[in-house]
């Protein structure tokens, strides 16, 4: 049975399913450059004839090389979709048997098919599957089916070499395969006359997230009154996949909320369930934890607030807050995220800036708990320990205290058995440094200055807030009532409790 293919559209065998709607480009965003260079094979695909009068080679392969979820395969389904031509699908772990010979044939298979009802594309997805790096003598084992496995890959992929090779006889098939793992391919492979051009597939950035949402959200029942652009904005690091997940989730939402059609709350509880789970029903936290957990959030909140308004920090501003338990998290923080650039280049200030607000949840604490401080905080401060270690270390933006090139002595020792100690603390084994030594005093240098960092940071943090206490309990109370409050909301009431506001106007 290795005949199954996904043919896309059942061209083959003249079947009769049902027409799929064919990809298009316009199906395709946040990938441009990468369209861009593509349009060029579906310009030969609709006339290949053209092109060889004209005398131009088309590329044999194409590589489409990125993480997994951003387009690839749907990229080149567009290309067949946008020149109304066949489409063969198959994945490398596919062709990857024990049996011997079943891979190979596999190859040719679906060469010749694709040959036959040419123009046509042929994609491998996964092809790092099939053609990893062959191992040349050293792949010696004495583990049989190791050996078996291994050869039988090799096989495939020599067939595979084949094929490629010989296309100019197949000319009007246009070969694309994609990978994650350009590091582990075979160059043969990658030689000329093969893989003629790799496209690299980028994650997308703030505003390709939001032409990718843009598109999926055409098909679902979006109400206009939802902002895509916020969350374009804070969800870094999201692919193409992870945001269709994402309408298509809200839509099941909006569905079980009654709604006409999806509506910001509902997109905020899909950006909820797939990042932390789905609301836990049951779970109740106490009065007290619940007073606890809404201090330390909205101390971290208000904080970056205040800091962004009077003292003009670059820091993420709280987008909303919410003390539903869901999932493992007993509650949530979704925080608004600056524009890209304002990451790579984050300078000193911004970074202490950063720490503050990090230190504001246990600042919020002892503002109004006094000493008495509990777990609720315990995340962010790990968290403020390890950015000041950066700052004073790896960013070595205060002191320049050096803790790269450390004159490690980095020679070999003689031949002895196991790893050991030299002299000065140093790890080796036979073959050289396993842990170069421990510099003990550097450590304890560190650990001062970051203690020392987090103390004077602190302080600040808590004076900003005693000025800000009534702003501060306005809005823990906001919170508890409501279970979520917003970025605007907080920005409300800091406006309306300035600083020194006496406190008995709250309560
Ligand atoms: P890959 O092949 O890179 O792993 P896929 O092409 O399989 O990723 O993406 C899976 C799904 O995610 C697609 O079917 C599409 O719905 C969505 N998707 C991914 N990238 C994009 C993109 N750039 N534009 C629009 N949708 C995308």
């Amino acid at each position: 049975n290795f005949r199954k293919w996904d043919i896309w559209q059942g061209i083959e065998f003249g079947q009769s399913k049902p027409q799929a709607r064919r990809v298009k480009f316009s199906d395709v965003a946040g990938i441009d450059e990468a369209v861009e260079e593509l349009q060029e094979l579906v310009r030969y695909l609709k006339n290949p004839e053209l092109f060889d009068k004209m005398g131009i080679k088309p590329p044999h392969g194409v590589l489409l090389e990125g993480p997994p979820g951003c387009g690839k395969t749907l990229v080149a389904k567009a290309i067949a979709g946008e020149a109304g031509v066949p489409f063969y699908q198959m994945a490398g772990s596919e062709f990857v048997e024990v049996l011997v010979g079943v891979g190979s044939a596999r190859i040719r298979d679906l060469f010749k098919r694709a040959k036959v009802n040419k123009p046509s594309v042929v994609f491998i997805d996964e092809i790092d599957a099939l053609a990893t790096r062959r191992q040349g003598i050293f792949s010696e084992s004495t583990n049989y089916l190791y050996n078996a496995a291994t050869q039988e890959r090799e096989t495939t992929l020599n067939q595979l070499l084949i094929e490629l090779d010989g296309f100019d006889t197949g000319k009007g098939v246009i070969f694309l395969g994609a990978t994650n793992r350009m590091d582990l391919l075979d160059p043969a492979l990658l030689r000329p006359g093969r893989f003629d051009r790799k496209i690299r597939i980028r994650p997308p950035g703030a505003k390709g997230r939001l032409d990718i949402l843009k598109v999926h959200a055409r098909k679902v029942r979006m109400s206009p009154s939802v902002d895509l652009s916020t969350y374009a904005q804070n969800l870094p690091g999201w692919t193409g996949a992870k945001l269709a997940q994402l309408t298509q989730e809200a839509a099941l939402v909006a569905v079980r909320n009654g709604h006409e059609s999806i509506l910001q709350s509902d997109m905020d509880d899909a950006v909820d369930r797939l990042t932390v789970g789905p609301k836990r029903v049951g779970i109740e936290l106490g009065h007290q934890g619940q007073c606890r957990r809404a201090v330390t959030e909205v101390g971290v909140a208000i904080t970056s607030h205040l800091l962004r308004r009077y003292e003009n920090a670059k820091v993420e501003s709280c987008e909303r807050i919410s003390i539903i338990p869901r999932g493992q998290s007993l509650s949530q923080i979704v925080f608004h995220h600056l524009d890209e650039e304002s990451y790579i280049f984050e300078r000193k200030p911004q970074l202490l800036h950063r720490l503050q607000v990090l230190l504001g949840g246990r600042a919020a604490e002892e503002v109004i708990y006094g000493r008495d401080t509990s777990r609720a905080s315990v995340k962010y401060l790990e968290d403020a320990t390890c950015l000041a270690r950066k700052i004073l270390t790896i960013w070595n933006l205060e002191n320049p205290m050096t803790i790269h090139g450390e004159p490690f002595p980095w020679k070999k020792k003689a031949s002895f058995v196991g790893p050991r100690l030299d002299f000065e603390g140093s790890l080796y084994d036979d073959y050289g440094l396993i842990e170069p030594p421990i510099n003990f005093e550097l450590d304890d240098r560190v650990a001062r200055r970051t203690e020392e960092l987090l103390h004077d940071m602190y302080e600040k943090t808590i004076t900003l807030l005693r000025n800000h206490f009534a702003a501060l309990l306005k809005t823990v109370k906001v919170l508890l009532d409501n279970k979520e409050i917003n970025g605007d909301q907080i920005e409300f009431i800091i406006d309306s409790y300035p600083a020194e506001t006496p406190v008995n106007l709250v309560l």
